[in-house]
């Protein structure tokens, strides 16, 4: 016997079900009944779009990866930010947390300065290079 899972907003009377560990409860309600007006009170459009995935969202995800590449910031890190797992509230929000790989970028930079120095901290390790 499966085990029901099924859970129904009391607004919109959406129902959801399946659920899988790690899955955020706003995320599937903003997929699967975006019109809710319980939703909408609580959630930014910005939040909805993204979980749709709409054009206008795609669009500004393109052209923050433009601005990332063209300061350097790899694509790993890139994906880190506009594949998170939980959506931005605002783009503000989205574009800060491009902007700071780019101050990530810098504090790696210091590192190297340290290396050259002969000494550092890798993680929680500080150690020195005769
Ligand atoms: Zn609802």
């Amino acid at each position: 016997m499966e085990l029901a899972d099924t859970v129904r907003c009391y607004s919109c009377g959406g129902e959801l079900n399946r659920w899988s560990p790690g899955d955020l409860p706003w995320v599937e309600h903003a997929r699967f009944h975006p019109e809710c007006v319980f939703l909408q009170a609580n959630k930014t459009p910005f939040f909805i779009e993204q979980v749709q995935g709409t054009p206008r969202v795609n669009q500004i995800k393109e052209e923050l990866r433009e601005f990332a590449h063209s300061r350097g910031i790899e694509d790993y890190d890139i994906n880190q930010v506009l594949n998170r797992l939980e959506p931005y509230e605002s783009e503000e929000e989205l574009f800060k947390a491009i902007s700071s790989l780019e101050n990530d970028e810098y504090n790696r930079g210091s590192t190297a300065v340290d290396d050259a120095l002969g000494q550092g901290q890798c993680g929680n390790i500080a150690y020195s290079v005769p």
